[in-house]
Parts: C-alpha cells; sequence; structure tokens
C-alpha cells in the first residue's frame, strides 16, 4: 500500500502551475475539510484500499501538483489520477460541495499535455472527434455484431479479449422484449399491476436532486418540441433505444424534432483531459442544436446527458458561445427525467419480467437524477421491479475505462454481478450504453441468463398495441 498522503498544514505557498486548468479550478479544492466521508463512496478506495485512490487522496495529490511539491509527470501521482473512474460518488458523499468532478477533468487536462495520453485513449479519442472515422468503425462494429461472432469468440478467447467481443455481443436488441407470449394483450390481476415493487427511499439521494425538475417547470404545455441527442455509440449500437425513446416521447405527448449534424458529446474527450477536443464537439452539437431549435433537448446516454449539461461550463471562458452552451445545457433533459414529469402515461401491455434498475454513475451521481427511471419502470403493467443492494455504487465502465484500467474495472465490476445475482432478475435496466455493455459483457462470461435493457424499451414496449 503507498502511504497515505498528508493535508497541507502550512498556507499554500504561489501556484506552480498559472494558467493552466486546475489553477482555474483551484477555488474547489479549497472547499475539502479532509472528513473523509467520501471514502466509503468511492469504488476506487473500497477496492484497493489505498488512500491515494480516494477522493480525498486525490484532492491532496492534486493541491500538491498546483503547489509544485509534485512534478506534473510524477508516475505514482499519474497512477492515482489514472485510476479515478470519474463516477463522482464522492461528490454525491461529500458535505462540503467540493466539485471533483470538474477537478478531475482539471487535472487530466493539466497533467496530459506532460505526461501523454495511451495510444489506446488516443485511437479512441480520434476516432470519436472525427465524425466520417467513428461512423465507419460503427457500421463495421455493427456488422460484426450482428454476424454473432463476438458472442461466439468470448467463449473461447482470453478474459482480456473475451471481455470486448462480450460487450460488442450486449448491445443487440435485447430477445425478451419480444417474447412471443406478449404479442397479443394479456389480462392480468390487480395485483400484478400495482407500481409497488421499489420503495422511493430505498434510492433516495443524500443531497438534494437540483435537476430533478419540479412538475410545474416542464408541464408538457401542448406538444412542446424535444429533440434527441441520438449519440455517437448510442445511434450506431443502439439504434432500438432511440427508436423506443421515440415511442415514449410521442406516446407522451411531445413532438420529436429531427436535428441533423450532431456529433459525439465530447464526454470522453472531457474525461481524458482533451479539453479542446470536448470543446469543439460542444459547439458543433450547440450550433446543430440551434438550428433545430426544439423546446428541449432528450438523451438517453446518462454520461452524455451529464455532459450537455455541462456545456455552460465548458464554455464558459468563450465569449463567442458561453452564453450558447448554457441555453443548450438549461434545455437538456435525461429521457427519465422528462418522462417522468409526464407522468409517465402507463403502459397497456404487460411485460411480465422480473427486473432490477442499476442507475448509471453519471445519472444520480453526476445529474442527481434518482427517482425517474423507475417512475418509468412502474408505468409498466406486470413488471416486477427488485431492488438492487448498493446500486450506487459504479459499475468500473466508466467511458474507456475498461479498456484503459482493466484490472481495477474487473474489481469493481465483480461486486456489481454480485448484487445482481442475488435479485435473480432476468432483466437489469441501465440508462447509459457504457454501463449495459460492461453488465452486459460480465453477465456474459459469468453465463448468467440475466440480460441488459434501457429503462425507456421496456416503457416503449409496454406502449405497443
Ligand atoms: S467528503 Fe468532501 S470535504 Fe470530506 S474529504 Fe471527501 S471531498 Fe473532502
Ligand atoms: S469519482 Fe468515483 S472513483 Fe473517483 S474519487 Fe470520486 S468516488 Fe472515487
Amino acid at each position: 500500500m503507498t502511504p497515505a498522503p498528508t493535508a497541507p498544514t502550512a498556507p499554500s505557498p504561489a501556484c506552480a502551475l498559472p494558467g493552466t486548468p486546475l489553477a482555474a479550478a483551484a477555488a474547489g479544492l479549497d472547499a475539502c475539510v479532509h472528513c473523509g466521508f467520501c471514502l466509503q463512496a468511492c469504488p476506487t478506495y473500497v477496492n484497493l484500499e489505498d488512500e491515494n485512490d480516494s477522493p480525498r487522496g486525490r484532492l491532496v495529490l492534486m493541491r500538491r501538483l498546483l503547489d509544485g511539491d509534485i512534478p506534473l509527470d510524477d508516475a505514482d501521482t499519474g497512477r492515482h489520477i489514472d485510476r479515478c473512474l470519474g463516477c463522482r460518488a464522492c461528490e454525491t458523499a461529500c458535505p462540503s460541495g467540493v466539485p471533483y468532478g470538474e477537478l478531475l477533468e482539471a487535472t487530466r487536462a493539466t497533467m496530459a499535455p506532460v505526461r501523454g495520453t495511451p495510444l489506446v485513449a488516443r485511437v479512441v479519442l480520434t476516432v470519436f472527434r472525427h465524425h466520417a472515422l467513428l461512423r465507419a468503425a460503427l457500421f463495421a462494429a455493427r456488422l460484426v455484431r450482428d454476424s454473432g461472432l463476438p458472442g461466439a469468440l468470448a467463449r473461447v478467447l482470453p478474459a482480456r479479449l473475451a471481455f470486448p467481443m462480450a460487450m460488442l455481443a450486449s448491445t443487440r436488441p435485447n430477445p425478451a422484449l419480444a417474447a412471443p407470449q406478449w404479442l397479443a394483450p394479456a389480462t392480468l390481476a390487480r395485483s400484478q399491476l400495482a407500481p409497488s415493487q421499489l420503495a422511493p427511499s430505498t434510492l433516495a439521494p443524500s443531497t438534494p436532486a437540483p435537476s430533478t425538475l419540479a412538475p410545474s417547470t416542464l408541464a408538457p404545455a401542448p406538444a412542446p418540441s424535444a429533440a434527441l441527442l441520438t449519440g455517437c455509440v448510442m445511434s450506431g449500437l443502439f439504434a432500438h433505444v432511440n427508436a423506443a425513446t421515440e415511442t415514449a416521447l410521442t406516446h407522451n405527448g411531445f413532438t420529436v424534432c429531427p436535428t441533423s449534424g450532431q456529433r459525439c458529446c465530447g464526454a470522453l474527450h472531457a474525461h481524458a483531459g482533451d479539453l479542446a477536443g470536448a470543446r469543439a464537439l460542444a459547439r458543433e452539437n450547440i450550433a446543430a442544436f440551434e438550428r433545430a431549435n426544439p423546446d428541449l433537448v432528450v438523451v438517453n446516454a446518462a454520461g452524455c446527458g451529464a455532459m450537455l449539461k455541462q456545456y455552460g461550463h465548458l464554455l464558459h471562458d468563450d465569449p463567442a458561445w458561453a452564453e450558447r452552451a448554457q441555453r443548450l445545457s438549461d434545455k437538456t433533459r435525461d429521457v427519465s427525467e422528462l418522462l417522468a414529469t409526464a407522468g409517465p402515461v402507463a403502459g397497456t401491455r404487460p411485460i411480465p419480467l422480473r427486473v432490477t434498475h442499476d442507475p448509471p454513475c453519471h445519472q444520480m451521481h453526476a445529474q442527481r437524477i434518482v427517482h425517474p427511471p423507475l417512475q418509468l419502470l412502474r408505468a409498466v403493467p406486470g413488471l416486477t421491479l427488485i431492488p438492487l443492494e448498493d446500486a450506487d455504487q459504479c459499475c468500473g465502465s466508466a467511458g474507456i475505462y475498461n479498456l484503459v484500467e482493466p484490472a481495477t474495472s474487473d474489481a469493481v465490476l465483480a461486486p456489481k454481478l454480485a448484487r445482481i445475482a442475488e435479485t435473480h432478475a432476468e432483466v437489469v435496466a441501465t440508462g447509459n450504453p457504457g454501463c449495459s455493455m460492461q453488465i452486459g459483457a460480465g453477465l456474459q462470461l459469468a453465463g448468467a441468463k440475466t440480460t441488459v435493457v434501457h429503462p425507456v424499451e421496456l416503457l416503449a414496449a409496454s406502449y405497443r398495441d
């Protein structure tokens, strides 16, 4: 175990990194009182048992970088910063309001020019930055997936190669939602229709949910228009979820407004410290949604939704874009958040599945959206909703974390799979493609029968005639 860093006791010296993103975010560091309330919420601390891999420890490392006590290319510090999942569970746990996610991105952006970026990450970020490359890559991935090869290879390849294959295989439309017995409406007993499976308090956030809108804010006035962020991975590998999202929006009284010119949201770039890449993609998306001019922008991938809501902060220093970025952030809603304000309209077709819900970190911690996905699931008749123990813990996906930090990712995923197994659920519902692929691959490689869907898929399936 690496010795724990100690908090600075003397007044900080002058900033050693003026003009860097970390220096710009430094005020956030001052909010940390080193109380340690965040430690047990942190999956890397819980799994690695090293204070340097805790939020408090990383904040001390950030302070020491800023004070010039540690050089930006220090390998040990880089490793502890790299191992952070960026799940932001520490923000939810922190009573002092430390903006940990912002500090992490600023630290990575400050270190990246000196340390460099790992080859795998560089390749992924380059592909996601260039639309034509990304489309080609996703087209190829779809062809391979639809051949059925990844599922077969995942069964015979060594673990490190099997996992990405299983992730790709897990993106196929879930056959559970096309079960033939549901083709004709069934009659359910009233007890089966009662939406009482999960007490709301089970997943209550430890702080108020600022982005969970009061109904009056979003009362669906006559056919408000909603533009869907079709996303890169979502449109390439989860087109069925996008289709389900449009079905659910329409069924709940929204007019879906097509928006051309969309790009990757830039979350992967921001999390990896490539803020210039993230800003460039943000500007393209802002311009695209301005042309479409919807009342609201809807996102069905929690990581992308959290990113769009941060555009205002990301571009706050850019006079030409700051206001435009904030306008887009202000009109962005997670699909569950938006549908929950509309009721949502209850389904009519029973979906007799045992379902457990795993909330993505970028929905629960970054956006503080807790109850809306459960409201969607409760609107599905016949569905049995089973509480998931430690649902607020990360699954280990975290963008490309599972590719660049596979050992820690596996360690974080293992308890999640164990908790899912305890539920005996047939289906896990989760609202983020990374989590869906991570959990789906883990379940597949563990030989489990449980599969993964997006909550909105279940709701849309219950709307079918
Ligand atoms: S809970 Fe907040 S204030 Fe306390 S140590 Fe963690 S980050 Fe710092
Ligand atoms: S973001 Fe997640 S992994 Fe990183 S320090 Fe916070 S709780 Fe730990």
